[in-house]
Parts: structure tokens; sequence; C-alpha cells
């Protein structure tokens, strides 16, 4: 489907009084595509291949457990609105804050959840990578430095507050940005600091490496650093 036939067909839903509007202002790119009933992933790498960086533990409670019961509370919310159960994900948390009262924080959290990390494990590699000269130049021209992008990115990440997520996203304006989303809020969503596409999700949740890492958040974020596939990265940059 086309954007412009998506996007009547999303004009002409409606449920009950609540009518769903079409985009105004953010037209979120459509990158995992997926519609009700969601299904939980396979990871593009075995459980153990991020060893020792993220142990094979880690890898299989996050997956199996905390990313399967995203996917199932999901459906649960969603098998009780049909005419929502066409519209992919992204626009559904585009547009999370026009959802009825009743079902908005299930999808909020639960459809937050599965999108987040739907998006997460491809950015991982167990093949060391170094980023592309054009990459590091693109991020040098808006930090100032491979460096100073990397320093900022951690930082960040390391300061963030209880559970969520450190995002490099890129605005409908073209320019990269690093914010941060508190639980499973992530930079489609209006309630976002500022609304863009994401090219880099980093999840900061305890659940992601406390087994191994305990309160050693930066030693997590580091490992992890070294684990991210800079190719999809920059593919998604674009
Ligand atoms: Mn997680």
């Amino acid at each position: 489907m086309d954007r412009r036939t998506f996007l009547t067909s999303l004009g002409a839903l409606a449920l009950g009084g609540w009518r769903w509007n079409r985009p105004t202002s953010f037209y979120p790119e459509i990158l995992l595509g997926q519609t009700y009933p969601y299904e939980l992933p396979s990871l593009p790498y075995p459980y153990e291949s991020l060893e020792p960086a993220i142990d094979t533990q880690t890898m299989k409670v996050h997956h199996q457990g905390h990313h399967a019961s995203y996917v199932s509370n999901l459906n649960k919310a969603l098998a009780e609105l049909p005419s929502l159960q066409q519209v992919p994900l992204e626009e559904l948390l585009a547009r999370i804050d026009k959802l009825p009262a009743s079902h908005r924080t299930a999808i909020r959290n639960q459809g937050g959840g599965h999108w987040n990390h739907s998006f997460f494990w491809p950015l991982l590699s167990p093949k060391t990578q170094e980023p592309s000269l054009a990459l590091q130049k693109r991020l040098s021209s808006e930090f100032g430095s491979w460096n100073a992008f990397r320093g900022q990115f951690l930082d960040t990440a390391a300061r963030l507050f209880g559970s969520g997520w450190t995002w490099l996203i890129k605005t409908p304006a073209g320019k990269l940005q690093i914010i941060t989303t508190p639980n499973q809020d992530n930079p489609l969503m209006p309630y976002a600091e500022v609304q863009g596409t994401p090219v880099l999700g980093v999840d900061v949740w305890e659940h992601a490496y406390y087994l191994k890492y305990q309160n050693r958040r930066t030693e997590y974020l580091s490992a992890l650093w070294s684990l991210l596939n800079w190719e999809k990265i920059e593919s998604l940059i674009g």
C-alpha cells in the first residue's frame, strides 16, 4: 500500500464517536511495517553470539521473556480494537495521543516495547564493525567529531534516570539529534521531546544488563558500543 492510499484508509477509520485523524505534522517512516497480530521476531544471531559483551542468559530472558510479553500484551489490547488492527504499529505510536483512552496506556507501553526491541536487535552484531568514513564524517559534521558524538551519546545514556532508551534520531528537517525517552516510549510518539525517525536506539533498562553488570551501567554501555551494527545504522540514516 502506498502512503497516500494508506493515509486515506486511516482517514476513514472510526471507532464509535472517536475518529482516527489523519497525520498533520509528523509522518513516521514505516520501518517494521507490522500489523496485528504481532509476532516475536527471531534474533538475527544466536543468543550466545554477543558474548562476552552481553551474556547468553541476559539475551534469552530479554528476548523470550521481556520482548515476548510486550508482544502478547499488545495483541491482547488490540484484540479489543478491530478497527485499528490493520494500522501499522508506527502509525499507532505516532498518533498514540489520539487513541481511545481505555487502551492508550497499554498500546503505549506494550506497543512501544515491541517496536523498540524489534528495532534494537538488528542494531547489534556479533561481528565487530568500524563505522565507514562517510558515516564518521556525517556525524562529525553534526556533533563536532566522532569522539564528541560517541561521548555525548554514551553520557546521555549513562545519565538517563530510571528505565528508558537513548536514541539518535533524524528529525523531519533531516538533522541528527540525541534524545532519551522514559519507559518504552520512543521518538515516534508525540510525547518525545523531539519527534523523529530513530536511526539508533539503546536499551538502558536494567533488564538489559543487570545479570552481568549489576549497577555498572557505563560498563554495559561501552560493551554494547562495540557490538553496534554501523552498516545498519548508516542505511537508516540514508
Ligand atoms: Mn529491553
